[in-house]
């Protein structure tokens, strides 16, 4: 391990709390590797670095210790018991058990599909220690039976493989909040579900889509519409590009004997559908809108952090009177006050009010100390008259 003095500046930084590391903290970036850093001559942490998507390395431990085997089995049995409620629930078996900085280790993210788990590695360094993290992850999960893992940095020779055990190559479906959805390990970097939405689903559930006509935009497999059928939704349609997003789609609806009548699907960009909409006097009474943070289409970019309003304003033509909206984003780069800006030139002179937020979800831990690795941002929106 090699040793680094820093400044005082970046000193402070870390005794605030934050753990990833930026390009500015330091003058020059080390090799890919553990370091241990100093300031004055006195530790202050271990780090390590290699870069990644966002930042260039992460503060693992402001204590002077090894980091081993045995560390990472305990920090896998902390996430676990702070989990509890998770694993005792019967109508839940697919969550986040190891989230990054928020269960105290910067690069790796660990999701449980029922019996399986994913591993998503988000730098090469953390990647090089696969074996002992895999290692400890089995002794503190000897119940789990194979897992899958994804490349989340670039370039890389692979995206996506089996890691350990049994493998499941077929689709399976999971149970959240007592509804099934369907699941895929091992295509690409998605997996049929984004597990982080979880709150959001449960609020369709319990009430937030009962007798409503609900449009889902950007619904990749619909799990959306999926959750507001189950909360009692008169209708709901499904908006997506992607071709794939029918099949998928359909599965998730069938896997809970839902009926394709009332729930529909459309492959079409969204924003020709809501001319189409328009056109043909559609109305609705919840529309959902979380698109990807950038999205390229023949004709034009979007891009969550200038174009939001775009999807605002015009899905308030085909809302219905007293209508709602749930504005969600994943974008890192877009703080809340950014996007209640977006949100507010949507509406323009439009009143409305913001009748609930969500973030991230207790599995999805993270860093308090660190506002910035709090990325979901859900909005439940009521149209006023
Ligand atoms: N809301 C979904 C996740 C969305 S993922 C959920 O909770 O599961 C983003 C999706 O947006 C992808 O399926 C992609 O095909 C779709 N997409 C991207 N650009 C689009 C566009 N212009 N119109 C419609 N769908 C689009």
């Amino acid at each position: 391990m090699i040793n680094l003095q820093i400044t005082q500046k970046f000193h402070q930084k870390i005794k605030s709390g934050v753990d990833l590391i930026d390009e500015k903290d330091i003058n020059t970036i080390p090799e890919d590797g553990y370091a241990r850093l100093a300031c004055n001559g006195d530790f202050v942490a271990i780090s390590y670095f290699s870069p990644q998507n966002k930042g260039i390395g992460w503060i693992v431990n402001r204590e002077d210790r090894e980091i081993n085997q045995n560390f990472w089995v305990n920090l896998f049995s902390l996430a676990k018991e702070k989990r509890s409620s998770y694993f005792k629930s019967p109508l839940t078996n697919a969550f986040r058990v190891f989230n990054q900085d928020g269960d105290g280790f910067g690069g790796l993210t660990v999701d449980l599909y029922n019996e399986y788990a994913l591993f998503s590695w988000y730098n090469p360094f953390i990647l090089s220690q696969k074996e002992i993290i895999v290692e400890a992850f089995q002794t503190a999960y000897p119940e789990i039976l194979g897992a899958y893992e994804k490349i989340r940095f670039k370039p890389s020779d692979y995206e996506s493989a089996h890691l350990f055990g049994e493998k499941k190559e077929e689709k399976f479906t999971i149970l959240e909040n007592g509804i099934n959805y369907s699941v895929f390990l091992n295509d690409g970097l998605m997996t049929g579900i984004f597990l982080d939405q979880h709150e959001v689903r449960d609020s369709l559930i319990d009430g937030l889509a009962l007798g409503k006509n609900v449009l889902n935009t950007f619904s990749y497999t619909a799990a959306f519409s999926v959750a507001a059928a189950a909360g009692g939704s008169m209708s709901t349609v499904s908006v997506d590009l992607a071709k794939r997003s029918r099949e998928l789609s359909t599965d998730n609806f069938d896997a809970n004997g839902f009926d394709l009548e009332a729930n529909k699907f459309v492959v079409m960009d969204i924003f020709e559908y809501f001319k189409y909409a328009d056109r043909h006097d559609l109305k609705f009474d919840l529309i959902i809108l979380d698109p990807p943070s950038f999205a390229r289409n023949k004709k034009q970019t979007f891009s969550v952090a200038k174009d939001y309003h775009k999807l605002i304003s015009d899905s308030l033509s085909i809302l219905s009177e007293n209508g709602t909206i749930i504005a969600s984003t994943n974008a890192q780069n877009l703080s809340p006050a950014k996007f209640e800006e977006q949100i507010k030139k949507g509406f323009g002179p439009k009143k409305y009010k913001i009748k609930e937020k969500f973030s991230l979800p207790a599995d999805f831990a993270v860093n308090i100390h660190d506002r910035q690795s709090n990325y979901l941002k859900v909005y439940i929106i009521e149209v006023l008259k």
